[in-house]
């Protein structure tokens, strides 16, 4: 991130701060923050009530810290909204995936003795798009070059030899907006977690025959474990890329039986991908439809040396776990049901997908999709990164760890260990604000070194 221009108004916003008579307080708590760009800032008290005499043997109020309120960190995995938090959800996505591949965490390294695949499932096509196709021998590929190209009913041929460049703000936008079929994307989307459930039964379901037992010889023998990441493609469909994990019964803890061989998980990954579909709700405008995935599976072995590395799963799925739609060119935030579309600062293409989310969701056979509520992520409301229960830790051990850390480091109270059992801790919070000021951002990114998103000048503010 390129270091913000200080202004002379700047500099005066910096020496306020620097200035407070409180400004150690301040400045610990800026650290303990871990530079989030978006503290939630709380007002409330905490008090160690003593169970049996009811006696107060300590009183903490935010009346005491800087301003009257206490900051903690906002927490977002959005790389757009908080730098600072999306990088620590980012460094707990690597630990729970590389552990799940490679041990640690608790998990065993004899976990990297069972078949591991690394499987990306897409979305089918929906019309032809803008796409940067890379480099073949040194040279860039055309997008979508077609010699005998048709020219649709909108008069657009469909052919583009343009070689577009990776920021070519073209990119997953349709050949013909009015040829694209915008219900059949936000629907994907829309039920892209049920086909995702339905794919991992199917899956299942392969492997038991495949290895010629029942259901109930296959639980007692081996386990399937996964852990997923949702990313959208330019033109505004989620994909996904999952680690998919033969173990023995009882997860990552006991071997796999011999019949679980990488092309057996293979065999069954294909098989099953094109197995599944989804029927959407059907209503008198929409008629119903069965999507499925797109043809385009991949399916690459996992190993600790060869051509797809442990680490190397584990960074990629990282990657993508603090990425959201906007890099798509929609809004991080809620479209409201009356708001102009027209004003908002989206791409045409972002506008159609999310005009299509509403007009669908108006529709009272759609209501169970939830699209308005929706829209700005184009329809998808599932989750960014899921995993089965015997994948690996979980985000949750991984963030209480560092909360209690956090804990340690705050000057607090500690009731002396003798009287602990006999204490009821009384804690009562209310939000206060949430956000830094120009110049409290300027000092936080000073204090910590993270990425802080510097707010623009706003004289009133201050
Ligand atoms: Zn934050
Ligand atoms: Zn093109
Ligand atoms: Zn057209």
């Amino acid at each position: 991130m390129p270091h913000p221009v200080i202004t002379p108004d700047d500099a005066r916003l910096i020496a306020k701060i620097l200035d407070r008579s409180d400004f150690d307080r301040w400045a610990a708590r800026a650290r303990s923050t871990g530079g989030c760009s978006q503290p939630i800032f709380l007002h409330g008290n905490v008090d160690h009530v003593h169970k049996v005499t009811g006696e107060s043997l300590h009183h903490y109020t935010t009346d005491s810290e800087p301003d009257g309120a206490l900051p903690v960190a906002c927490k977002t995995r959005r790389a757009t909204r908080c730098p600072a938090c999306a990088e620590v959800y980012r460094a707990d996505t690597y630990q729970l995936i590389r552990a799940g591949l490679t041990g640690g965490k608790g998990v065993p390294e004899t976990v990297t003795k069972h078949p591991a695949a690394f499987v990306t499932l897409t979305a089918p096509s929906f019309g032809p798009v803008h796409a940067h196709r890379g480099r073949s021998g040194g040279r860039a590929e055309r997008c979508h070059p077609r010699r005998d190209a048709v020219t649709c009913p909108h008069g657009v041929r469909m052919s583009c030899t343009a070689k577009h460049s990776a920021d070519d703000s073209r990119l997953g936008a349709p050949l013909c907006p009015d040829c694209y079929d915008y219900s059949g994307s936000v629907l994907f989307n829309a039920l892209a977690p049920e086909l995702w459930r339905r794919y991992t039964l199917a899956l299942r379901r392969y492997v038991v025959r495949a290895a010629g037992l029942t259901l109930k010889e296959f639980r007692e023998s081996a386990v399937i474990s996964f852990a997923k990441v949702a990313e959208y493609q330019r033109r505004g469909v989620v994909h996904f890329h999952a680690v998919i994990r033969l173990d023995g019964p009882d997860g990552p803890h006991s071997s796999p039986p011999s019949w679980a061989t990488f092309t057996l998980l293979e065999d069954a990954v294909r098989h099953a991908a094109s197995a599944v579909s989804v029927t959407t709700p059907e209503s008198p405008e929409v008629p119903a439809r069965s999507l499925t995935w797109g043809t385009q599976v991949d399916v690459k072995a996992i190993t600790a040396s060869g051509a797809l590395t442990e680490q190397a799963v584990a960074g990629y799925i990282a990657k993508y776990a603090t990425k959201a739609a906007e890099c798509v060119g929609t809004l991080d935030r809620r479209v409201h049901e009356n708001e102009d579309l027209a004003a908002l600062p989206i791409t045409p293409h972002a506008r159609r997908l999310i005009a299509e989310c509403l007009r669908l969701g108006d529709l009272e056979e759609f209501a169970d999709l939830r699209l308005v509520q929706w829209a700005h992520m184009l329809g998808f409301r599932g989750h960014f990164s899921t995993k089965s229960r015997r994948y690996s830790t979980t985000l949750g051990a991984l963030r209480q760890a560092r909360i209690d850390f956090v804990r340690q480091q705050r000057p607090g109270w500690q009731p002396p260990d003798e009287q602990a059992a006999e204490i009821t801790v009384l804690a009562e919070w209310r939000f206060a604000h949430q956000g830094l000021t120009r110049g409290e951002a300027l000092v936080t990114a000073a204090l910590t070194g993270r990425d802080v998103l510097i707010p623009p000048n706003s004289p009133s503010a201050e």
